[in-house]
């Protein structure tokens, strides 16, 4: 067996850990078992000698095997799966003490498609990045759990906001990009290939082979690039799915520029998918997520996540968002889309060939209402027959299509209500569907009826009156007697005697045992006939398998839309007026996630904003006011305003117009990044860089106090250089939040730039943020008074003050700041004279000291110090 184990693990990707499938447990061994054991805390033990060594073992019962399967992978790991190819009995009849066992599948964050292992409201892909010779950059990325499988060629300058926006759960990469892809998505989710993994001609081939086609013109024409992306994922989903390669759309070519393109830092700081800290809640999209089904969820997250640039793509999904504010069936659809649970994923399962009778049941479950939902929404007011809505009703109609149609009426009249998770339990086809199956059946009950008959029979012959009959997985049906009504049946010649136990003794009879055959052979007669069915619902559903899928995303459409108008409705958002011109009009917009927070804490309500931004007038506006007035919250959330409005959402605010945006920046509050060893400061301007060196004039981009991680005088001519880049460069739309004062007189000498600020007054001595904005530069910082409420200690605050006042008093600040010690580097050392330690050092020359000079000179610099 070790020798069987040594091999498999020969065979076993270096990276991954090996389950050695051992009866009831997967056994883990050596190296493996000491790194499994201490990630899942379970014993470690010793089995047997390896070279002289006891084997290091740990195992985990196959039965609850996935918990385990799952913190292994959300630890980091990747786990192989070694299974026995065949029952022991048949190793034993070839006269093999070992059961044959080979891989059958390579777990991998990437690779999952148990409903128990994946986040069903999240999607989970898996990418691969080529970068060929010549230059060219390509993205494949596929979703085994759907079948999604697609591919972009990626302008290398913009591969880290592709990549965040696909936020794939393992990304496949030549081993010589690894650490580049580190910028990009965790180490744990990287998976670094051979270079030889990605070649074009390989790929080609290898998909040729995969959607057995002589050319792949009929999926598009693809780059070598996207060839070799696409021939690298499929080569590692083949391994991981060894046996059942999974189930994949033939390659879809995604045109990239169709996208918002939202780079890494911003995705991050605008909290977009997750928080600052990697949870769903809190995000903007946990903010607005009304979804009522997975399948939906995921398509908001992928558009939040990647919003449109496509206008009438866009206006598109405001249209069908309309169809459903105040509408007598929105209601009632949502009610459907609840019961029609997740579609594709049941079907992509079934397709994929982990799956079982409940998936069945789900993809009838899903049909049905599809069809209730597709005469619900004909009744929608206004809907138009040849326009969106009207061809996702048509879609949904699933009586129309012949096949399909026969498939949900067979599930319907085969399967029973409620069937259970694997097909090798029996019992989900319902009675009236096969006569051999219900034969069977009746069979084996009737012979179960005749045991039970038997006991009675048993028990008055033997005037036993406690006699019973049992069953259990060694002795078959028997006969049980307690110890010392045992003596009768002792004498009775067709009670063979099995078994004497502590209290009780049992017995079989030639009857029992020839019924027993019957019951068993008609219970694996009636599985077979099962399994049979089984695998002929699976065929029908793989034949199905398109349609079933854009079944599955109308439905999500339906669900999104639904949600959003609802959303829209229940918290009084606008539809936005979307166009090309480069404008940003906002009127009493709202920060989503703030005033949600508001709300929920019970405060005071939120305060809304105007925003005017437009090449006519100001397209650059400088936003000045006290600390904690709200500067960066009016930032972020013309921001999310624009996402919402290009993800297709309508947005909260009682007026918008906006002009589609081709990329947005967002530059706010950096922390340092130790992971990568840069500080604060330089992180600010790695991001800041990147934005001047990449916005166009229709780009949309929001600054938050550039300059902050450094000294005065460096970070204002920073931040001043900033800005007049943005505007004279750039030409973006853009706020520009900014603590130093002295900026606001660029809109002086700027004709496309203005001032804004969040007003604050003092009241009673208090400082009371009103949260408002308006027109005009702040007239002063309150910086003491917060630091104050913070509770600076008095005299730093009378300082401070004193401080303040001689700066304002100067006619040229700078003076009064080279006068104060503040800025210097270390201005109490400048002050200190050297110590007598250091100056005594100074004369001393090591190598003309003896021994013994030295020590004195030891205990001299001791007296000093
Ligand atoms: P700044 O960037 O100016 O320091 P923030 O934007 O961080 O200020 O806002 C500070 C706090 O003020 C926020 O946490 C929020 O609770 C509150 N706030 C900001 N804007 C508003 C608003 N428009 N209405 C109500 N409360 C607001």
């Amino acid at each position: 067996m070790m020798a069987q184990f040594l091999a498999l693990r020969e065979d076993t990707p270096k990276d991954a850990l090996l389950f050695y499938r051992m009866g009831d447990f997967y056994e883990l061994f050596f190296d493996d078992a000491r790194r499994a054991s201490e990630a899942l805390d379970i014993a470690l033990t010793q089995r047997g000698q390896h070279q002289g060594e006891p084997i290091p073992m740990c195992g985990v019962p196959a039965a609850t095997a996935e918990a385990y399967l799952a913190r292994l992978i959300k630890a980091g790991f990747k786990v192989a799966v070694g299974e026995q190819l065949e029952d022991p009995a048949a190793a034993k009849a070839r006269g093999s003490k070992t059961v044959e066992r080979g891989l059958t599948r390579i777990v991998t964050p990437g690779t999952l498609t148990e409903d128990s292992l994946l986040d069903a409201r999240s999607s989970n892909r898996i990418a691969a990045l080529s970068e060929t010779a010549g230059g060219g950059t390509a993205l494949a990325w596929a979703e085994v759990s759907t079948g999604e499988f697609a591919v972009s060629e990626i302008d290398s300058g913009q591969l880290a906001a592709e990549i965040s926006a696909l936020n794939p759960a393992e990304l496949l990469v030549r081993e010589e990009s690894y650490t580049a892809a580190r910028d990009w998505v965790p180490a744990g989710r990287i998976t670094p290939q051979a270079r030889a993994k990605f070649d074009a001609k390989s790929g080609e081939r290898r998909l040729k082979e995969r959607f057995s086609v002589q050319s792949l013109e009929a999926f598009g024409s693809f780059s070598a690039a996207e060839l070799a992306a696409l021939g690298a994922l499929l080569d590692y989903l083949e391994l991981a799915q060894a046996g059942a390669p999974a189930k994949l759309s033939p390659p879809r070519q995604v045109q990239p520029g169709h996208t918002l393109l939202i780079d890494p830092a911003t995705r991050a700081s605008l909290e977009i998918d997750r928080t600052l800290t990697g949870d769903r809640k809190g995000s903007l999209l946990d903010c607005i997520d009304e979804t009522v089904t997975a399948p939906g969820a995921r398509l908001l997250a992928a558009r939040l996540t990647r919003p449109s640039t496509d206008l009438a793509a866009i206006r598109n999904r405001h249209d069908l968002l309309a169809h459903f504010i105040d509408s007598p069936v929105t209601e009632r659809v949502r009610e459907r889309l609840k019961a029609a649970g997740d579609l594709e994923r049941a079907a992509t399962r079934l397709v994929l060939s982990r799956s079982g009778p409940r998936d069945l049941a789900a993809l009838r479950r899903g049909l049905a209402e599809a069809q209730t939902l597709s005469a619900l929404l004909l009744e929608t007011p206004g809907i138009d027959a040849p326009g969106h809505l009207g061809s996702l009703a048509e879609m949904l109609n699933v009586s129309a299509r012949a096949e399909l149609a026969a498939l949900q009426h067979d599930l319907e009249a085969a399967l029973v209500d409620e069937p259970g998770l694997a097909a090798r339990d029996g019992g989900f086809i319902a009675a009236g569907w096969i006569a051999a199956l219900d034969e069977a059946r009746a069979l084996r009950d009737d012979s179960r009826k005749l045991i039970a008959g038997l006991q009675q029979t048993y028990g008055e012959a033997s005037g036993v009156s406690n006699l019973k009959i049992k069953h259990n997985n060694v002795l078959g049906y028997f006969v049980e007697v307690t110890a010392k009504n045992a003596d009768p049946l002792m004498a009775d010649e067709a009670f063979i005697h099995r078994q004497t136990m502590a209290n009780a003794v049992r017995f079989t009879t030639t009857e029992l045992g020839a019924l027993e055959s019957k019951i068993a052979g008609a219970a694996d007669r009636a599985l077979a006939l099962e399994l049979e069915a089984f695998s002929g619902f699976r065929d029908r559903v793989e034949a199905q398998a398109e349609t079933i899928r854009s079944i599955a995303r109308a439905l999500a459409e339906i669900d999104v839309a639904c949600a959003n108008a609802q959303l829209a409705q229940d918290r009084n958002w606008a539809r936005p007026d979307l166009g090309e011109t480069p404008v940003f009009t906002i009127v009493s917009g709202r920060h989503p996630v703030v005033e949600a927070s508001l709300k929920a804490q019970g405060e005071a309500g939120f305060t809304p904003n105007d925003c005017r931004l437009s090449d006519d007038a100001e397209r650059l506006l400088l936003v000045t006011g006290p600390n904690m007035a709200g500067k960066s919250t009016y930032l972020r959330q013309n921001a999310l305003m624009l996402i919402l409005a290009q993800a297709g959402l309508y947005v909260p605010a009682s007026e918008a117009r906006i002009g589609i945006a081709d990329r947005l920046f967002s530059r706010v509050g950096a922390a340092d990044d130790l992971a990568r060893g840069r500080s604060t400061f330089m992180n600010e301007m790695v991001e800041t860089s990147a934005i001047l060196n990449q916005a166009t004039a229709r780009s949309f981009v929001i600054l938050d106090e550039v300059g902050r991680g450094t000294s005065t005088f460096d970070g204002l001519s920073i931040a001043w250089a900033a800005a007049e880049h943005l505007h004279e460069v750039n030409r973006c739309r853009a706020l520009f939040a900014t603590h130093y004062h002295e900026l606001t007189r660029l809109a002086e000498d700027l004709d496309h730039a203005g001032n804004v600020s969040l007003k604050a007054r003092e009241w009673k001595g208090e400082l009371v943020f009103l949260h408002q904005i308006a027109e005009g530069p702040a007239d002063k910082s309150y910086g003491i008074e917060v630091a104050r409420r913070a509770g600076l200690p008095k005299a730093a605050i009378a300082r401070a003050k004193t401080i303040l006042e001689r700066l304002e008093s100067e006619d040229a600040p700078s003076a009064a700041l080279a006068e104060l010690p503040l800025f210097s580097a270390t201005p109490m050392a400048q002050e200190s004279k050297p110590s007598l330690v250091s100056e005594r050092l100074k004369r001393v020359v090591p190598d003309e000291l003896s021994p013994r000079d030295a020590l004195e000179c030891l205990y001299e610099l001791k007296r000093l110090a």
